[in-house]
This record gives C-alpha cells, structure tokens and sequence, in this order.
C-alpha cells in the first residue's frame, strides 16, 4: 500500500537559483509577502504591500527519534503502537470483509498529496507531503511511555477494545515484548475519581520536584538506552481539569519551577511532564484540552529554546466544524446556533464524565468557530459596531466580545458504543430575508482510530521544524531556530496554542495551507497554486 511503503527521504528536488542543496542542508530563499492596513474614519482601508526576504536552512540528516507516549496504556497510546507494529512488520489480517493491509490513511503526511505544478502535458502533478522534505518515518519511530496503570502493553491493547482481534493477535508478541509503560505522576484529583482503579503504576511519594527529575532521568535514559539523536514527549493521557492560574506560582517561568520544588497543588502532572521535557531540550505535545501549558511554562519554553505544542486533537466532531463552520460564514450564511451531542463508551468517555475533566474539554471545543466569526463583521458585529449600531440579539448574552452564535457542547458517557464515538451537531443560519437554514450532521469517528495518525503527524512534524531554522536574507547573521510554540502544527489541533499576543486560526484550510506553504518555502517553492492563472488567460 502506498502509505505504508518506504521511500527515500527528500524525494522532491528544486531546480532554481532559490533553492541549494548541500550534503547537509537545503537552504531556501521565501519572500514573505503581507499587506499593513490603515483603516480610515469613513471606513476606508488604505492597505500598503509590504515583502520581507528570508532564507530557510534544513537539515537533511534524519535523526533516530523516539517518541515517548504518556499514557501509551490507553487507547491513543496501544493503537498507534500496535499500527506501527502491523506497518512495520508488514503484517496484513482478516475481517469479516476480507485481507486488511496496514496502512496510515488519516496521516496528512503519508497519507495525503500536496500540488507541485504541471507536466509536460499541463496536467496537475501531486506529490505525498511526506516527500517535501526529510522526514522521519513512522516505522522509524522507537516507541515507549508512561502510564498509571502498569497493565503490559499486549494486555492492555485488549483492554482498549479498538483493533481486529486478528491484528491484535499477530502484533501482540512485539507489544508484549515491550512490556509494562514505565510509572507515571499521579496527583489523583486531576483526572477523575474513576480513574483510580487502575493507577497501580505511580511514582511513589508527593514531591513534584523528585518527580520532575525522575522523568527527566527517564528521557535521558530511554535516549542512551536506544541510542536516539532525538525524543518527542507526547500527552495522550487522560484528560486533566484545569489549573488555576495563580500570580507568583505559574505565571512566569521561575515562579513555576520554583513551584515544582515546593510542591504547590496547582502544578498538573501534565506540566511536570512539560517542564521536564522543556529542560530537556525535547519537544512535548499536549494532545489533551487541559491548560497544560500555563503562562509559566510558554516562558520557561521560549527562555530554553524548547518547542511546545498543543492542545488536544482534532480528529472528528471539531474538525469537520472548522470545516462547516467556515464554509458557512465564508459563503455569507450566519450560523445562530451550533449545537453539539457526542456519546462515548471508551475510558476517555468514562473520565469526562467528571465535571471538572468535561469542562477542560468544553473550553477547548468551544473556541473553534471564533476567529471565523471574527473574520466577518457583515455578519457578526462587533464590539463597536454594537456600540454605535445597537445590539439586536442581546437578550441573555455576553456580548463584551462581539455578537456570536449560540454554541453549545455535550457529552455523555455511553458505554455500549465503546471507542466508537457518535456526535450529532446542528447548524441553524441564517439566510436571505430572515429565511433560516439548518444543517444536521451525524458523525461516527471510531476515535482512536482517528486520532492515531494526528499524533503521529505531530511527532514528525515536531521534529522536522526543530531541524528548520530561519535568518532575515538582507540583514544575514546567524541562523535561528523557529519560536518555540509550533502553531503550525494546527491543523491536527482543537485548541491551538499560539505565541502569545497572536491570533488563533482555527479553520482547517487555512491551517493546512499555511503548513504547505511553509513546507514548500523549505524548499523554495512560492505561490498561491490555486490561482491557476495560465488557465485564466489567453
Ligand atoms: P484512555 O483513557 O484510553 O488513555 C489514557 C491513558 O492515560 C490511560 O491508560 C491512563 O491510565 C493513562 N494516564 C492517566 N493519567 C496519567 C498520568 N498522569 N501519567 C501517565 N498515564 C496516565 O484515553 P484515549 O482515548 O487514549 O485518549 C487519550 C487522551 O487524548 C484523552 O485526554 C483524550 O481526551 C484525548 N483526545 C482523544 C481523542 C480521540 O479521538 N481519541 C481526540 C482528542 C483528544
């Protein structure tokens, strides 16, 4: 299958004075092209071009990378490393339909193409993205982890209820041969109470400080132990509640740090794991909602130069409404309300069904339509337009913000439907003439299916962009390494964190265009591909 098979690394080569390949590194020339925008009094906009030249240096060599899962005993952590098993091993198995081959489909990187240009015959030519640019591969990947429950990983892969017993039965040995997750941080009160059966795998006493250095210990120790140029740190544990955030305990970065060694209650084992990967120098990717990534832990991640990323992935309902929602209003249609259903039967399920946990995950799914609904004061007035122009709907609102849909998140714990996932969500709009539109969608995500290949595209993507690095091409100087907070790993993102101070884009075409941009700028590859002008003109 194609998304399985191995090819070489950088299979696309650029041919232009832009772009230079040396035995190390790819250096590419990008002009950035923007606008700045004076909006008048009367309305006006007075928009000025503006271009800013850069030079990208990639390093060609593909380190041997790990990815350390927290949480491998769960059904993200069991499924992704028994697909990597049944893909590497090229092991096929039998359904009821027939012979399934392994393979990454929902991979954005093995499993879909990006445009290069046209042939010879002016047809369009499409290339896997995987191929833009050196990039591990995910049978490469040495895998490992923690978890609270020491269940060997064999015997928890059935426990997880996802796969085809007959995969399950041939990956088995391999899972087994990896044995127990190492033990983990366990502060019972971040994730819910039910959990608490199975965490018979923790580290012992309360000390976050000797738990920091214990999982820092364990990093530097699965990397000697399998001699990696290179680990990722992946949360795909439970989700946490949130923390508070508390001025002199985790909003800066030694407040934070000094927080660890007095063992304040507000600091998540999520964070420790940050923190500790942080001084690392090890990426770390927070797949769950929780704020993880408190304001102490951005600052400690800039002052070390380690990157960060997250939060919780965006595998189905939340995707398809940075899809829906975006085609709604970009077509001029106004949704009034979204409401969203989901039900679950798996241990994610069984744990947000605690207020605390669902509420970490209502914060993260609720904010996905709001730089859509920022983007369109046609539809949505802003603050100051309903200063000026008066509110309309506000009855029973916050409009502080600016007028918004209704929007409206529930989830229920289920579990005859297992990992299989169902939401319901319904988009009621506005049209022409007070008309009104309603879209009803029923989603079925087998969820750790779904969401396995969003972790795996983080982790190599993670780990390419600590490879890229950047300089002013007038002004020259050094190299530097991109801001530590990789926003460009949006697209497989439901609450993306982005630097400070800067815009959360949440639309998935957007998010992906703005990878494959940076991706071709790489390699010195410019331009819109959808303009098509030479099919436009004479
Ligand atoms: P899961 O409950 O099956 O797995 C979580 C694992 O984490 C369990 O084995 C648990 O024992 C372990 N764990 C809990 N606290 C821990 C700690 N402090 N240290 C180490 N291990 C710990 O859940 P899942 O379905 O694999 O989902 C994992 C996470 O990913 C959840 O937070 C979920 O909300 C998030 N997520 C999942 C999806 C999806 O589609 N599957 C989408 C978005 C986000």
């Amino acid at each position: 299958h194609p998304t399985a098979a191995r090819r070489p690394a950088d299979l696309v080569t650029v041919q232009s004075e832009n772009t230079i390949y040396s035995e190390d590194y790819i250096t590419s020339r990008f002009v950035n092209r923007g606008a700045n925008v004076v909006v008048q009094h009367d309305g006006r906009y007075v928009v000025q071009p503006n271009a800013t030249a850069y030079e990208f240096q990639t390093t060609r060599k593909v380190p041997k990378t790990g990815l350390m899962m927290v949480g491998v005993g769960g059904n993200n952590g069991t499924t992704l490393t028994a697909t990597i098993f049944a893909n590497r091993h090229n092991i096929s198995w039998h359904t009821k339909t027939g012979i399934q081959p392994p393979n990454y489909l929902g991979s954005l990187l093995r499993a879909s193409t990006v445009r290069l240009g046209i042939d010879a015959s002016q047809k369009d030519v499409y290339a896997p993205l995987s191929d833009l640019l050196p990039m591990v591969h995910p049978n490469d990947l040495v895998l490992g982890g923690w978890d609270i429950s020491g269940m060997r990983l064999d015997k928890a892969m059935e426990r997880a209820q996802v796969l085809e017993w007959d995969l399950q039965r041939q990956v088995a040995p391999y899972m087994k041969q990896m044995g127990s997750p190492l033990p983990s941080i366990y502060y019972p009160d971040y994730i819910a109470a039910n959990q608490a059966e199975r965490a018979d795998n923790v580290l012992p006493g309360d000390d976050k400080q000797t738990h920091l250095e214990h999982i820092r210990k364990d990093i530097r120790n699965f990397k000697a132990a399998h001699g990696l140029d290179q680990v990722i740190v992946f949360w795909t544990a439970n989700t946490e509640r949130y923390s508070a955030i508390i001025p002199g305990v985790n909003d800066t970065a030694d407040a934070l740090l000094s927080a660890i060694k007095t063992s304040h209650p507000e600091v998540a084992p999520s964070t420790v794991f940050a923190v500790a990967s942080i001084l690392e120098g090890v990426p770390f990717i927070n797949g769950a909602p929780q704020n993880t990534f408190v304001p102490g832990a951005i600052a400690l991640a800039e002052r070390e130069h380690s990157f960060i990323g997250g939060d919780d992935l965006k595998s189905g309902q939340t995707k398809l409404k940075s899809v829906l929602a975006e085609f709604l209003v970009n077509a001029g249609i106004k949704p009034l309300s979204i409401a969203s259903y989901n039900h679950l039967g798996n241990n994610d399920g069984w744990n947000l069904s605690q207020e605390a946990q669902f509420k970490s995950k209502e914060i993260s799914k609720s904010s996905v339509v709001d730089d859509m609904v920022a983007a369109n004061h046609l539809l949505y007035k802003t603050p100051a337009q309903l200063k000026t122009e008066g509110g309309g709907l506000a009855k029973g609102k916050d409009l502080s913000k600016g007028e918004h849909p209704d929007h409206l998140v529930v989830i229920k714990y289920m579990p005859a439907v297992g990992d299989s996932k169902r939401a319901i969500d319904e988009y009621y709009s506005e049209i022409m003439g007070g008309g009104r539109s309603t879209i009803s969608i029923f989603n079925e995500c087998e969820d750790s299916l779904l969401a396995t290949p969003l972790i795996l595209d983080l982790s190599i993507l993670a780990e390419l962009l600590t490879r890229v690095k950047y300089r002013n091409a007038d002004e020259g100087g050094d190299f530097k390494s991109l801001y530590p907070v990789l926003s460009l790993l949006s697209y497989m993102l439901k609450a993306p964190l982005v630097k400070p101070g800067t815009d959360v884009v949440n639309s998935l075409s957007r998010q992906r265009n703005a990878l494959e941009t940076f991706l071709k700028a790489c390699i010195g590859i410019e331009g819109s591909s959808d303009l098509l002008l030479e099919t436009r003109i004479w």
